[in-house]
């Protein structure tokens, strides 16, 4: 039998990858409990219906990319694509929007595309959404925050902010009609996706990455000569609040969101470092999505970052993580009654010194073996106990590393067993908290 291998396009995350994904994770969670955002955990799957109502129909997202299936029921649910509309769904649900209201989320998402790098099928995004605010400060908040993410993660140099306005949904549908009339005059240049688009989703064509389709947009209504006073008005306030706070950005006409669910405000933080996958979070004003899936009308604005793109570019972008603790000590203990002691011991010096990592050896080994895994741990040093120790109620520390620095390297020494932790505490004096 062959053997089973992961889905393709779903990835393992290894031990050498996760603290990379938990200094991400770690960072943006202390950037968004300072914004006092709150985090709320959503579940993977959804029914369907709420993923066709909010993301739209004619998406790529719902055209071709959901994993959909009947359950035992014969319910049609689907793996979350995306995570905006399970909080919404949650919030409405929940009665948590008669307030203003933050939240943020994270976890997997699921699309059936094209697996290349920065692209899977199962991928993960940090979400944030801010609810109840109709006003431009609220984009201006969220925005921020993303550019302290970035700071925090020494990133700040390897992104760019983006930021469009695509205005109210009768703005856009004025200038769909536009855009429309120009580009089916010219619909034979266009590249195959954008002609089948032209007829389902039409904006999604300013982003396309056709450079014949880009060069042919170049003689295209504008956008921006559609937008209604209200939008006008709202970016050009984001905007001063933005300049205000010293935050550079770049007016992209031709922004937009391949979800529908968006008004007003849509921002890309895009990196030129990860090959064609260059936005690593992206995000809008979507003021119409809660009572378009059944709540009150509540103004909203949020965005997701997606979390592989920002591992590929933190380790791209050579930057530190701060290092695992790696092991501290290695116990050694040959024969069973020397493993009873050390085991005992051991697990009284973890109660006292929970932070050393300390690895004990397991199975069996002569002494010489199991001291040359305590080396191969890369452990700085060797708690020891060997027929001696146990007969005396002693134990060996012994030096694994060059510590030939230190002034009275004492190598080895062996101290009674009440003063492991006191000897431990001496030796480690320098990584404990
Ligand atoms: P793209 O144009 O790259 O397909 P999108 O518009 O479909 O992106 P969004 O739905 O806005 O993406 O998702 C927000 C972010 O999540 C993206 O900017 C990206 O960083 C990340 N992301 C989206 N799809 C994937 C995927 N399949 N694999 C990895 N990351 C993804
Ligand atoms: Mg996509």
């Amino acid at each position: 039998m062959s053997n089973i291998r992961a889905v393709r396009g779903m990835n393992d995350i290894l031990p050498d990858e996760t603290p990379h994904w938990q200094h991400l994770e770690q960072t943006v969670s202390r950037v968004l409990s300072s914004y006092g955002y709150g985090e709320i955990r959503l579940p993977l799957v959804e029914s369907t219906r709420l993923f066709k109502r909010s993301i739209g129909e004619v998406t790529d997202i719902v055209e071709k990319e959901m994993y959909s299936f009947d359950d035992r029921n014969g319910d049609s649910l689907t793996l979350r694509p995306e995570g905006t509309a399970g909080c919404v769904r949650a919030a409405i649900q929940q009665g948590l929007l008669g307030v203003p209201q933050r939240l943020w989320y994270a976890g997997p998402m699921f699309r059936y595309e094209r697996p290349q790098k920065g692209r899977q099928r199962q991928f993960h995004q940090i979400g944030v959404e801010a609810f109840g605010v109709p006003t431009p400060d609220m984009d201006a908040e969220i925005i921020l925050l993303s550019a302290r993410i970035w700071r925090q993660l020494g990133l700040v140099d390897s992104v760019a902010l983006q930021l469009n306005s695509i205005g109210s949904s009768s703005a856009r549908q004025a200038y769909r009609s536009a855009l429309v009339e120009y580009l089916q005059q010219r619909e034979d240049a266009l590249d195959e996706d954008s002609q089948r688009r032209l007829h389902s989703n039409p904006l999604r064509i300013l982003d396309s990455k056709n450079p014949q389709t880009q060069a042919l947009l170049d003689g295209a209504p504008a956008l921006a000569d559609f937008l209604d006073e209200e939008s006008r008005d709202d970016f050009a306030r984001l905007r001063e609040l933005l300049d205000a706070a010293g935050q550079r950005y770049v007016v992209n006409a031709r922004l937009v969101r391949g979800l529908d669910y968006y008004n007003k405000t849509v921002f890309e933080w895009v990196t030129d470092r990860l090959g064609a996958q260059g936005t690593v979070c992206a995000g809008g004003r979507y003021d119409g999505l809660v009572e378009q899936l059944g709540g009150k009308p509540t103004p909203a604005v949020g965005f997701a970052m997606g979390m592989e793109r920002l591992v590929l570019l933190l380790l791209e972008s050579a930057q530190a993580v701060p290092a695992g603790r790696g092991v501290d000590a290695y116990v050694v203990a040959v024969g069973e009654a020397a493993q009873r002691e050390a085991l005992a011991a051991v697990e009284a010096v973890r109660d006292k010194l929970g932070e050393l990592v300390i690895l004990q050896h397991t199975g069996a080994g002569s002494f010489k073996s199991q001291l040359k895994k305590a080396d191969k741990s890369g452990a700085r040093v060797a708690l020891i106990w060997g027929e001696d120790e146990v007969a005396n109620g002693k134990v060996t520390i012994k030096q694994l590393r060059d510590q030939a620095a230190q002034v009275d390297n004492p190598g080895q020494q062996t101290v009674p067993r009440e003063h492991l932790e006191a000897t431990l505490v001496a030796a480690f004096a320098d990584r404990m908290g």
